[in-house]
């Protein structure tokens, strides 16, 4: 899979390169047809690179004074240039070659051969199509969050109401979102009955930090536990060295549905590994679950996971639910 999808970008990006080239083209064009005399600066500076080149090659062992003036004649001309497009009121820069990305001038790598965020960003994206997030990151995100769904009306022993419990819950995410860049070790654990709105916010937070180019990976615990496995068993290596690296690097993981999944040590040890090797590395964990913090700490006896469960916020989800409504 993870080599489909890199494919498929470079041929992408290859595809962006030759038409920011296609329009650079084009935009000299209108630029010769208007000012013909910077068609005759930009000849002038190719003969001045040219001719430069040929000393050098011919006269391998002096040439840093005529590199030297060639430099200076270069630059006069690109000042002449620079002063002509002013004069017509056309921007400097407006016959360069304009990249989406000047990190990596839309070659999605870096110098030193890693992979440029936005490449990483478009194979998350790319991951998300694939595995149907996206759809439903379309329909639930903030905006067609609605607080009047949550009863207003007391519940059970709860001191607030439905409603007042998920206007809070609703600014803690707010304020997890806005300080998202900041190493504060906040991390969020959602809990309660399903049909409360866990999967719905975990969505509109995903959403929130993906407009932002932040990586997220939102996966349910039964999905990370296949990621995990077939890491161990070496299965479809690159794919799954993609994904189980990207549990670990992206700037925020959402594992939902906790304790759904059938564990054992060897899984719930993968599972904390991960949870705790991201909290040492300043990077942020979202959980979702049904169970009460007391019934985890059931499940999970491990004392490293009630050590892990410490660094994060616990929300409870509670009222009606709300799928029959
Ligand atoms: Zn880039």
């Amino acid at each position: 899979m993870y080599k489909d999808i890199l494919k498929e970008l470079s041929t992408e990006y290859e595809r962006k390169r030759d038409r920011q080239i296609y329009e650079q083209r084009m935009r000299k064009e209108n630029v010769y047809k208007k000012i013909p005399a910077i068609r005759r600066i930009d000849e002038d500076i190719f003969k001045a690179g040219l001719s430069m080149s040929k000393y050098i090659i011919g006269n391998p062992d002096k040439y840093m004074e005529a590199v030297e003036e060639a430099k200076g004649t270069i630059e006069k001309l690109k000042m002449e240039k620079a002063y002509l497009l002013t004069e017509s009121n056309i921007p400097v820069d407006y016959m360069d070659i304009k990249y989406e990305c000047n990190t990596c001038n839309d070659t999605g790598y870096l110098d030193s051969g890693s992979q440029c965020n936005c490449l990483r960003q478009a194979l998350v994206s790319r991951a998300y199509k694939m595995s149907n997030i996206e759809n439903s990151l379309e329909a639930e995100n903030f905006k067609t969050f609605n607080i009047n769904v949550f009863s207003s009306e007391p519940f059970g022993n709860e001191n607030m109401t439905p409603r007042e419990n998920m206007q809070d819950i609703v600014s803690i995410a707010e304020g997890f979102i806005s300080n998202f860049n900041e190493n504060n070790g906040d991390n969020l654990l959602f809990y309660g009955t399903t049909g409360l709105g866990k999967t719905f916010l975990c969505s509109c937070i995903a959403k929130s930090l993906l407009d932002k180019n932040k990586i997220v990976i939102y996966q349910t615990a039964f999905t990370i536990l296949e990621i995990i496995e077939g890491h161990r068993f070496k299965r479809d290596t690159k794919a799954n060295d993609y994904e189980y690296n990207s549990l670990f690097d992206a700037d925020l993981l959402i594992i939902d549905d906790l304790g759904t999944e059938v564990s054992n040590t060897f899984t719930n040890a993968e599972i904390f590994n991960i949870v705790n090797t991201r909290i040492i590395g300043g990077k942020k964990t979202i959980i979702s679950t049904n169970l009460t913090p007391k019934e985890i700490s059931e499940i999970y006896t491990d004392r490293i996971f009630s050590r892990i469960l410490d660094k994060f916020i616990p929300l409870k989800f509670y009222g009606p639910d709300l799928r029959w409504e």
